[in-house]
């Protein structure tokens, strides 16, 4: 495993050439918010998304191909273990897919100042936490490192991939979150938004790829304390984030997390994948 070639370095994940032409996804426990990789790593972070991921794959595989090919692999080092994913190689659509049951996050500011998220209509009355009648598909784009992604409009996905494949994606976007919202809401945790990665893999299938269901990824809330009208308590970086808005002006580089700051995350990701799987974190590879 050593030598292997490194090809990209995300935020949150290293990319190598695995074998058999397949792609080695290792998760860091690397943090990023507002944008930023954050300079203190949140440990065995990578090794729960890693873990729900692989959990979710499983979970969703008759409702669309996933790229998963094995999360087991001995000979990986021990620093990645439970943390590297071997997947195909996809070419991955230009294209944040993004289901949301609840108003949260950016689409609460995007909501007050049109009454939309990418360009979809909503209720009037909606305030920060509300469940919206129905699950919604509020596409971005896919900024690279440094940008911010902007909401596409439902035309717009359109123009980007064509007309059929952007119905495919707001169809297999709506139907991973329902299946996901459901199971999740059967073990008392609200999944308020969730976003997906498609790609064509090399025969040309719409492939879902990246992480699935993590909390970096999406909105997880417990459902016993959901209270609309500001920021929920959440199983996702969210606590990251609301630490960063009271002791970061978001100029520069953002500062230290404080060590209770970093125990509380791990605490909540690890939480989040015993809640949502009903497993033990301790049982899985490499986990402290
Ligand atoms: P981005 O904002 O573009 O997602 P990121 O900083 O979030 O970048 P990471 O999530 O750390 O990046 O790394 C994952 C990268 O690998 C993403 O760019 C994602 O689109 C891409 N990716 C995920 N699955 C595959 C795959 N099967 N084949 C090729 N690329 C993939
Ligand atoms: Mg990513």
């Amino acid at each position: 495993m050593a030598g292997l070639q490194h090809l990209a370095a995300g935020k949150v994940r290293d990319m190598y050439a695995g074998p058999d032409g397949h792609l080695l996804v290792v998760a860091s426990d690397r943090v990023s918010a507002y944008d930023v990789v954050l300079p203190t790593p949140i440990p065995d972070k990578g090794r729960v998304l890693t873990a729900l991921s692989v959990w979710w794959f499983d979970r969703l595989a008759d409702l669309v191909p996933h790229h998963l090919v094995s999360a087991a692999d001995p000979a990986v080092p021990a620093e990645w273990r439970g943390r590297a994913m071997l997947v195909r190689r996809l070419e991955m659509l230009p294209v944040e897919c993004v289901a949301r049951g609840y108003l949260a996050g950016s689409g609460v500011p995007a909501y007050r100042a049109t009454g939309t998220v990418s360009g979809v209509p909503l209720p009037p009355g909606l305030t920060d936490g509300s469940r919206l009648p129905e699950p919604v598909f509020t596409p971005t784009t896919k900024a690279p490192v440094g940008a911010h992604d902007e909401p596409l409009s439902f035309p717009e996905v359109e123009a980007l991939v064509g007309p059929g494949r952007a119905g495919e994606l707001r169809d297999l976007t709506l139907a991973v979150y329902r299946r996901a919202a459901d199971l999740a809401a059967g073990r008392g945790i609200l999944l308020a938004d969730t976003k997906l990665e498609f790609g064509l893999d090399a025969a040309g299938t719409l492939t879902l790829g990246d992480e699935v269901l993590t909390p970096d990824s999406s909105r997880w809330w417990p459902a016993d304390r959901w209270r609309p009208g500001g920021a929920q308590p959440s199983y996702d970086k969210q606590f990251v984030r609301d630490w960063l808005a009271a002791n970061w002006d978001r100029h520069g580089d953002p500062p230290e997390l404080p060590d209770r700051i970093v125990e509380a995350t791990r605490a909540r990701y690890v939480e989040a994948y015993e809640r949502i799987t009903g497993l033990s974190f301790s049982d899985w590879p490499g986990a402290a």
